[in-house]
């Protein structure tokens, strides 16, 4: 509910109810749905209007998507709207690896590892109508929307927080999340400070029709301009306007920047020209570096370009704060996993609160707050030094690295046990021991 009335008090504030925040409060919701631990959710834009059901995303040719893990799957169903999700994503049956010009190439099937699908393909639109239905239905959580947090004020047990746009001025918490994203304002006013690194690259977003079904196949292709994944979406349009759809996320160099070292010196394929070409010129490019997997590009939709760059949170907890998502680490979108790492993050911590709470013990306390960075910390060094290098690794042209990454990538495909390594990395099922379903 956006606007139920509001205590003085709650166990867990949680500011931002972006896509991070959002899935957040409602895995607490389920977790916590025998006790009484007092949950408000605050975000500073009005919640999206619920017309997401039935599998209906309501999505135009260009609408942006998301790549969800296995594992996150998983975490939705935990959080209790994956059914709700699941009759508008696209599944992931095959993923396949490969380098232009090059020998080795590698395929993962979801039947090898065991499962109907290695990840789905969400329409950010549905996801988020899907996420903010499930919130305004919940008649534990409190919502609150459009409300900002102004100011915080750090106490002996917890926060004493300002909030703009609420029926209440100022509200205190024992915990306070901060999941307001990668522009924080409150970190700023806390004096958190962020690590950053900037790749000199830019990923090139656009929806792409081909003339041939992709069968739930998703596309890792190495090129001299850097990679390029080419991600299974659903048909577009009815009878003969319908559309095969796929969203490319296409790594270029900046066009103010070197090509990085030992690269082919391809001014004309600087993420701005590339932009900025004709439809025609766009797709014989892409066409080039794509190949022809799935037959002719018909069209090309709006293209956009997100700088490249790596962002991390110079500490991730206080007494009685945390930061989650975007806010606490910030990932190259190319390897698709900033949302699915911040999922797994929400998991471990909504279980120690919940824990915590049903022991009496406080919630942001250090001690639970160690033990979420504990629990987190491999997994999040993991994910990043893995979406860190293999940019690094995939996106230079010189030829020994080349070779490295070929015979790297032929042996995967000859050894099922490196194969099933990438494959866990991929689903997000890298921090647990089995595939649980
Ligand atoms: C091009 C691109 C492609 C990507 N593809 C993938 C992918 O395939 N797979 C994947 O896992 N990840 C992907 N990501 C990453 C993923 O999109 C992010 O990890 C995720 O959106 C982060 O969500 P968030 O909730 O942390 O932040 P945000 O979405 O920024 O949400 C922050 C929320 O906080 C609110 N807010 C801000 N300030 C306040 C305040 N003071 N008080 C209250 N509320 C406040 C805002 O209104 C907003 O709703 C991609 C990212 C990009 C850029």
């Amino acid at each position: 509910m956006t606007d139920k009335k509001l205590n003085a008090e709650y166990d867990i504030v949680i500011a931002g109810g972006g896509l991070v925040g959002g899935s957040f409060a409602l895995l607490l919701d389920q977790l916590a749905r025998h006790s009484d631990l007092r949950v408000l959710l605050l975000d500073a834009a009005p919640m999206a209007k619920p017309d997401a059901k039935n599998g209906d995303t309501g999505a135009d040719f260009d609408a942006r998507s998301t790549a969800l893990s296995w594992g996150s799957r998983l975490i939705y169903e935990q959080a209790g709207f994956w059914s709700a999700l699941a009759p508008g994503v696209t599944a992931i049956r095959d993923i396949q690896v490969s380098d232009r010009g090059h020998f080795g190439a590698t395929r993962l099937h979801s039947a090898e590892v065991g499962v109907e699908a290695l990840g789905y393909v969400a329409e950010n639109h549905h996801l988020t109508c899907v996420l903010q239905q499930a919130l305004q239905d919940s008649s534990r959580l409190t919502v609150c929307a459009p409300a900002s947090v102004e100011h915080i004020q750090p106490l002996s047990d917890g926060a004493m927080l300002t909030i703009k746009g609420a029926s209440l001025d100022n509200i205190r918490t024992r915990l306070l999340v901060l999941a307001d994203g990668g522009r924080s304002g409150l970190c700023r006013q806390l004096g958190i400070t962020m690590q950053q690194k900037h790749y000199g690259q830019q990923a090139l977003i656009c929806n792409v029709a081909f003339a041939n079904d992709h069968r739930g196949q998703a596309f890792e292709r190495f090129t001299d301009t850097g990679p390029l994944a080419m991600l299974p979406l659903s048909d577009h349009g009815v009878g003969r306007e319908r559309q095969h759809r796929g969203a490319l996320v296409w790594t270029l160099a900046d066009s103010d920047s070197n090509q990085g070292e030992g690269k082919s010196d391809n001014a004309s394929c600087s993420a701005e020209r590339i932009l900025a070409l004709p439809e025609a010129d766009f797709i014989d490019t892409l066409q080039q570096r794509f190949g022809w997997r799935l037959g002719r590009i018909t069209h090309a939709g709006a293209r956009s370009l997100f700088p490249l760059s790596l962002t991390v949170a110079t500490e991730q907890i206080r007494p009685g704060i945390v930061l989650l998502g975007n806010v606490a680490h910030t990932l190259h979108p190319v390897a698709g996993q900033g949302l699915n790492l911040a999922l797994r993050d929400a998991r471990a911590l909504a279980e120690l609160i919940v824990n915590a709470h049903q022991t009496g013990e406080n919630p942001g306390s250090m001690a639970v707050l160690q033990a979420f960075l504990a629990a987190q910390s491999g997994d999040q060094a993991n994910t990043i030094a893995f979406s860190d290098l293999t940019t690094r690794l995939f996106s230079n042209a010189r030829p020994t690295l080349a070779l490295g990454r070929n015979l790297g990538l032929l042996l995967m495909d000859l050894m099922p046990p490196a194969k099933g390594w990438f494959a866990r990395q991929a689903m997000g099922m890298a921090d647990r021991k089995s595939i649980r379903r």
